[in-house]
């Protein structure tokens, strides 16, 4: 039988709405019908060229769902059970992986490449990021599913499959944020509310949100954001000025764009972290001179998936939901259907709002 999903037929054509046929899930793979999935920036990223994939695809890879059959040999999780995907499965036998740094595997998106569904026409489809979330069922391997615990909307859950893990994860596993440090986020979409949710929950004594777009301030102070600073040329001077003139801690950067990974570069005080999140074109270029990097002693860094172990890292995020310190519902600014996401990668490219949540 058919599902509907979003199919993306060639690099920067529009999406298109149509049926899909999936085969039954094989040996060591999971079929999932969504309740809900969120619209990444990398979704837009990927439809447009930034980022690669093999298409046509169906993109979306930040979901949650109820499993509705197993193949062979999956022992982790039966139907009925809850789920987040997880779009970067870790091999656990790559360098990285073996290191115990899972989320930089050299083989967690292999899975792009297959074929795993056709349009009701017969037209061969690849699943995006692994998990092909942009539709109302997806097949996908034992890896990408891991079980959602207790207490935790499902709908909701969705964001916790790249927004909140990816937030949480650059304050706690790769910024490292500690009680009474000072935080600026750069960017308040989906990752940059995650960020300052998760800087609250970390005891951050000040908390910079900075954006371009006036809108988003009261998004931002409800997240935890104690100061809102408008995206400008003086935005670092602005916040050395909120913190002493010495610059915050910790700047995590989440719009991948060279002006503001110098902005938080600049606002972060003498031997702080500066950390990207967003994923930014070739194109953009940052720069700097020899003698700053040794003259202010900070540390610049990138950040993949959060640095995180999503299986590690669910139940505490989970933890966090059930008791009250992480609000996943406060990401979202509009509920849609496929038909909406569109429009909801307009919102973004002019942006606007948080998170865009499909739901199913
Ligand atoms: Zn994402
Ligand atoms: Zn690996």
């Amino acid at each position: 039988m058919a599902v509907r999903a979003a199919v993306l037929p060639a690099i920067g054509a529009p999406l298109e709405i149509t049926g899909i046929e999936l085969p039954d899930p094989g040996p060591g793979q999971v079929r999932v019908r969504l309740a809900a999935a969120g619209v990444c920036h990398s979704d837009l990223s990927l439809s447009n060229g930034t980022m690669r994939v093999p298409v046509p695809a169906v993109l979306g890879h930040e979901g949650a769902g109820t499993v509705v059959a197993v193949g062979e040999g999956v022992t982790h999780v039966s139907p009925g059970t809850q789920v987040v995907l997880n779009w970067a499965p870790s091999c656990g036998s790559c360098h990285a992986c073996t290191l115990g740094e899972v989320w930089l595997c050299a083989n967690a998106l292999g899975g792009a490449a297959d074929v795993y569904a056709r349009t009701t026409d017969g037209t061969a489809l690849h699943p995006g990021l692994n998990v092909a979330a942009f539709a109302e069922e997806t097949v996908v391997a034992a890896a990408c599913v891991l079980p959602l615990p207790e207490g935790v909307p499902l709908a909701d859950a969705a964001l916790l499959g790249c927004a909140v893990l990816t937030g949480y994860g650059a304050v706690h596993h790769a910024a490292r944020v500690r009680e009474g440090e000072t935080v600026a986020v750069f960017g308040v979409g989906g990752v940059g509310l995650a960020t300052l949710q998760s800087a609250r929950i970390a005891g951050a004594s000040r908390v910079i949100a900075v954006d371009v777009s006036p809108g988003k301030e009261e998004l931002a102070r409800a997240a935890g954001a104690t100061d809102y600073v408008l995206a400008s040329d003086t935005t670092a001077r602005e916040i050395r000025a909120l913190t002493g003139k010495q610059g915050v801690d910790v700047s995590v950067e989440c719009a991948g764009r060279a002006v503001s990974i110098r902005a938080a570069w600049d606002a972060t005080r003498r031997g702080g972290r500066t950390t990207v999140v967003g994923i930014g074109g070739k194109e953009e270029q940052v720069t700097f001179n020899a003698l700053e990097i040794f003259h202010w002693g900070r540390t610049l860094s990138g950040c993949v998936y959060g640095n995180t172990d999503p299986a590690r890292d669910l139940p505490v995020l989970a933890a966090h939901v059930r008791e009250g310190r992480l609000d996943l519902s406060a990401l979202v600014t509009e509920r849609i259907g496929l038909e909406g996401i569109p429009a909801a990668f307009e919102n973004m490219l002019a942006g606007r709002g948080g998170r865009a949540l499909v739901l199913f």
